[in-house]
């Protein structure tokens, strides 16, 4: 049998019934069942036990590359320009007693299971997610052109609104074969699902999601106002208008592969995970003594941001930070949003082809901002006594807020609201103004549609707001590629097996959400920092075990469909 062959028959099996988990589509690989195979992932040779790897960035793409970098035996030394966790931080109220903002990801679908091997691994705890019309959700109010409806499930809103969602999906069934595309996804089947997907890539790589959706029959039958509701609304999670102008295939992937339903949050906060990273100690370790942790590799502090990446003339990557330092190592991998290769790091051209760079400036990114404040307890959960309804609950509207979510701690604990959480124009709007001016904007939207509930009585402390694409260290909230980038990102995807590049461009890795097929979501960001680690292993003369092959050793036959360029 051959080596493919074996492969595709090694792995956990599955059939149709099977839970969908983010694999694939693009390359349908097991990272879950790499990462836990009781082999292990990988061997190294001897020679390379110890040898330093450089990590830019310790979010949550560096910190997983990090810590299975240093099982195998090599030791990362981790540079962080901002605050460790990356975007996936949380941030305590003041006085607030475990009240947090969740300023970057905050809910993680249940098919992130390689990012849900390390939260297990942690012993975090996980619970449902107060999305709109979700059953941990009391009641959902949507409000759109002035007309406020509540409701507790999709049936009690006007029959408009399940005319919307029956049509995305008839739309999604008709024009990609949805439901055999999810079925080849449930089983594992990755010859099934690359024969209907690699069709998909060149149809829909060039049309954005709105060409979807009005050129569909199923949306095309029904008014405007029906694919207005869609883009304020959505389904899942919230209004999906903001993604109208990006291309097809990333929605695409989002339904596919469960990203935008069954989702958690992480009880105490997400950044807790790579937090617990840097100072787990592994069971199995090689060649660091058994107690180590990336904590006391780094002797407890990482170094400070990267300033400059540069080539030596004996090959190694010289690694400069922010005070003049520098060190050089034979490999590098970068997590930092590309964009900050051109803006914040010095960073030597020849270090990467035209076409990557062409790539890593192309990635285009989205804005997002946040406003939370801490309100006395959960008072959205009083009686309205004359409709014996909650006096406010999760709200989607049209207004300025978009989307407001309930946090609930316990009866008479502090509890915390995000008032709103926008994106793109939406989230451009907050960008110039002062935390107090957001918090007065959302509250007199609010006023509008709750007019007998005076939220600003029961808010205490400061309120937190974020906007990243105003913070230097990140430039936007993440990829939102547009019509035509799938080459870019097959490019930056797929850069991690380096057996064809030149030997001058050899030795730095990319990895992270903006490396990703499937950006925004931090699953993502943990399968390109384990394709990373197979690149970086290969790099030092190690290898994976016939039984347990990592991505880049079927990446030839498996790997995403390439487009002429
Ligand atoms: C608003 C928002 C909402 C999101 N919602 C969700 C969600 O609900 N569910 C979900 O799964 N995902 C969500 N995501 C995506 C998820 O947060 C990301 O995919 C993930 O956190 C990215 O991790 P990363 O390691 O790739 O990048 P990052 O977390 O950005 O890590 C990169 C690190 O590099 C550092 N850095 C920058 N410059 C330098 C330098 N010069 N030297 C050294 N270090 C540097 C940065 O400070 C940062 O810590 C969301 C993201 C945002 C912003």
């Amino acid at each position: 049998m051959s080596q493919l062959a074996t492969f595709m028959q090694s792995f956990k099996k599955a059939d149709e019934n099977s839970p969908v988990t983010i694999f694939g589509p693009d390359f349908p690989f097991p990272y879950d069942d790499w990462i836990t195979h009781t082999k292990g992932i990988g061997q190294l040779p001897t020679s390379a036990m110890g040898k330093e790897v450089a990590i830019v960035g310790a979010g949550m793409a560096g910190l997983v590359a990090a810590y299975e970098l240093m099982k195998l035996g090599l030791k990362p030394v981790v540079y962080e320009a901002s605050q460790m966790g990356g975007r996936l931080r949380s941030q305590s109220f003041e006085g607030g007693s475990g009240a947090i903002a969740e300023l970057g990801g905050m809910r993680f679908p249940q098919s992130s299971t390689a990012f849900f091997h390390y939260v297990n691994l942690l012993g975090l705890e996980r619970k449902a997610f107060p999305n709109p019309l979700c059953p941990a959700t009391p009641s959902t109010v949507v409000d759109l052109e002035g007309n406020s409806h509540y409701a507790e499930k999709l049936e009690d809103l006007p029959p408009l609104f399940k005319e919307v969602a029956d049509a995305w999906a008839q739309a999604l069934e008709e024009t990609t074969q949805f439901s055999d595309l999810q079925k080849a996804l449930r089983k594992r089947d990755i010859l099934g699902l690359k024969a209907i997907w690699n069709a998909l890539v060149p149809l829909w790589d060039d049309r954005t999601f709105y060409d979807f959706i009005a050129q569909s029959s199923a949306f095309a039958k029904l008014s405007f106002r029906h694919r207005e509701v869609f883009g304020q609304v959505g389904f899942g999670t919230g209004g999906w208008d903001s993604d109208f102008p990006n291309t097809m295939l990333e929605i695409l992937r989002v339904v596919l592969t469960g990203c935008d339903e069954n989702q958690h949050l992480i009880i105490g906060g997400v950044q807790q995970v790579p937090m617990q990273l840097w100072r787990h100690q592994p069971e199995k370790i090689q060649h660091w003594p058994k107690g180590s942790s990336l904590y006391s590799l780094h002797k407890g502090a990482s170094k400070a941001g990267v300033a400059k990446l540069k080539r030596l003339s004996n090959g190694q990557i010289e690694v400069t930070d922010t005070w003049g330092s520098s060190h050089a190592y034979e490999a590098v991998l970068v997590t930092c949003q590309s964009w900050l290769l051109s803006t914040q790091i010095d960073c030597d051209e020849s270090l990467f082809s035209q076409k990557i760079w062409m790539a890593l400036d192309r990635t285009r990114y989205m804005q997002s901002s946040k406003t939370f404040v801490m309100v006395d307890r959960p008072f959205w959960q009083d009686k309205d006594p004359e409709t014996g309804r909650d006096v406010m609950s999760m709200t989607l509207t049209d207004r300025l807020t978009r989307g407001t979510y309930l946090f609930d701690n316990g009866p008479d604990k502090p509890a915390v609201m995000c008032l709103s959480y926008a994106w793109m124009g939406d989230a451009l709007k907050m960008l110039p103004q002062s935390p107090e001016k957001r918090v007065n904007l959302a509250l007199s939207a609010l006023k509008k549609i709750y007019p007998k509930v005076d939220i600003a009585s029961h808010i205490v402390g400061d309120p937190i707001t974020v906007s990243w694409e105003a913070d230097p260290y990140f430039l936007g909230a993440f990829k939102g590629a547009l019509p035509g980038h799938y080459r870019y990102n097959y490019r930056m995807y797929g850069h991690f097996k380096q057996d064809k590049i030149p030997a001058s461009e050899k030795g730095i890795f990319l990895a992270g959400d903006d490396i990703s097929w499937t950006p925004a979501w931090v699953e993502g960001a943990v399968q390109t920092s384990l394709n990373a680690v197979w690149g970086i292993l290969t790099h030092f003369g190690g290898k994976c075990f016939d039984e347990n092959l990592g991505p880049g050793d079927v990446y030839d036959e498996l790997g995403p469909i390439a487009l002429a360029d």
